[in-house]
C-alpha cells in the first residue's frame, strides 16, 4: 500500500490580475502527484487495488482510447505492484499500426492490448460484455472505462481538504467519465459549488453524476469540448503555450486547458455568477500532448510546446 500513501498535494495561487475581477484563482496540483500516474487516475486507481487485491484477483482488465492516461496509469500499476494487465483499446485499425507514444509506454510497461471496433467499443458497459470477458478471462478484475466505479470514486472524495471545504466557494474540475467530478460533490460542503468542463459531448453526462452523487450543488459545462473529444484548434494550442509562458504550469490538451479556456470565457463574458474564492483542480495528463503534437506535426499546425 506505500504506493498510494499519504497523498498530499499543494495549492498554489495563480496571478489572473489581467481579467481585472475581485476573484481569488487558486489551483490545486494534482497533476504533481506522480510523474506517471496522472492526479486523478492516481486517486481512482487506490481502492480499485485494494479490491483486486482482497478479492485474489489475478488480472485486472479495463478500457480505454489510444491516448488515455487511465491505460498508462493502469500499465504502470501493474507493473510496480506485478499484475497482469489488460487493455480493451477503441479502434480496431490500430491492431496493424505503429503504437502511439502513449500505448507504447503502455506495453513497456507489459500491458497486452485487444482492440476492438468503436461499434464493441460501445458495449463495454452491459453486463452482457462483462460476462464474456469474465469467462474468457478466469479471476478477472474489471475496472471501467477512466476508473470510474464506486472504488474510484471512493478515491476522489480525498482530493478536498478539510481546509478546502472551508476556504473555497467554487472548486472546478474537467470531466470524462464523471468519476472525479462526483468524488468532489460528494465530498464537498453543500454551500460549495461543484463545476465541471466536459472534456466531450456527452448527452448523458448528467445522468452518469446523478447516479453516483446525492446533492445537487453541482453544474456541468458540456459546450465546453472545442467540437469533442480530444479535438482542438489553433486558438486552443495557442491558448497552452501561452499559459505556460506566463504561469510556468503545463495544461494537457484534452482536458484541463479546455477548462481553464472556459472558465476565462465565463468570465470575460461576464457570466461568472459562482462566487469569489476559486480552486481549479489541475488533473494533470500532460503525457497526451506527445501523441497529439504526432498529430499536429502532420497538418502542419503549432504544436505544444512544453
Ligand atoms: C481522466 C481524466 C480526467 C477526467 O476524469 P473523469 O473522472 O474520467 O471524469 C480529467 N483530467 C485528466 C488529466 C484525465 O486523465
Amino acid at each position: 500500500m506505500s504506493f498510494f500513501h499519504n497523498i498530499k498535494t499543494e495549492n498554489i495561487s495563480l496571478d489572473f490580475s489581467y481579467l481585472n475581477q475581485d476573484l481569488r484563482f487558486y489551483m490545486k496540483r494534482e497533476d504533481l502527484i506522480h510523474p506517471i500516474i496522472s492526479g486523478n487516475k492516481f486517486r481512482k486507481l487506490k481502492y480499485n487495488l485494494k479490491e483486486f487485491k482482497k478479492n485474489k484477483n489475478s488480472i485486472l482488465i479495463t478500457f480505454g482510447g489510444a491516448f488515455s492516461n487511465h491505460l498508462l496509469a493502469v500499465a504502470y500499476l501493474g507493473k510496480v505492484e506485478r499484475i497482469e494487465t489488460l487493455a480493451i483499446v477503441r479502434g480496431e485499425e490500430l491492431k496493424n499500426s505503429k503504437l502511439n507514444s502513449t500505448l507504447k509506454k503502455c506495453s513497456d510497461f507489459g500491458m497486452n492490448f485487444d482492440f476492438i471496433s468503436r461499434e464493441n467499443y460501445r458495449k463495454r458497459n452491459t453486463n452482457e460484455y462483462i460476462l464474456e470477458l469474465k469467462n474468457k478471462y478466469k479471476n478477472s478484475y474489471i475496472v471501467p472505462e477512466g476508473g470510474t466505479n464506486i472504488f474510484g470514486i471512493k478515491g476522489c472524495e480525498e482530493i478536498l481538504t478539510e481546509h478546502d471545504k472551508e476556504f473555497f466557494d467554487v472548486v472546478c474540475v474537467p470531466v470524462g467519465s464523471g468519476g472525479t467530478f462526483s468524488g468532489l460533490v460528494n465530498s464537498s460542503l453543500s454551500n460549495q459549488k461543484i463545476l465541471g468542463f466536459s472534456a466531450l459531448n456527452n448527452s448523458n453526462i448528467n445522468e452518469v453524476i446523478n447516479r453516483f452523487v446525492k446533492k445537487n450543488n453541482w453544474k456541468i459545462f458540456d459546450d465546453s469540448c472545442f467540437g469533442g473529444y480530444a479535438k482542438f484548434n489553433n486558438e486552443l494550442i495557442n491558448f497552452i503555450n501561452k499559459f505556460y509562458k506566463s504561469h510556468n504550469i503545463k495544461l494537457d490538451p484534452i482536458y484541463n486547458a479546455k477548462m481553464i479556456f472556459n472558465i476565462i470565457d465565463l468570465i470575460n463574458k461576464n457570466k461568472w455568477r459562482f462566487g469569489k474564492n476559486i480552486l481549479i483542480i489541475n488533473t494533470g495528463g500532460t503525457q497526451s500532448s506527445i501523441g497529439i503534437n504526432e498529430l499536429l506535426k502532420k497538418k502542419g499546425c503549432e504544436t505544444i510546446n512544453y
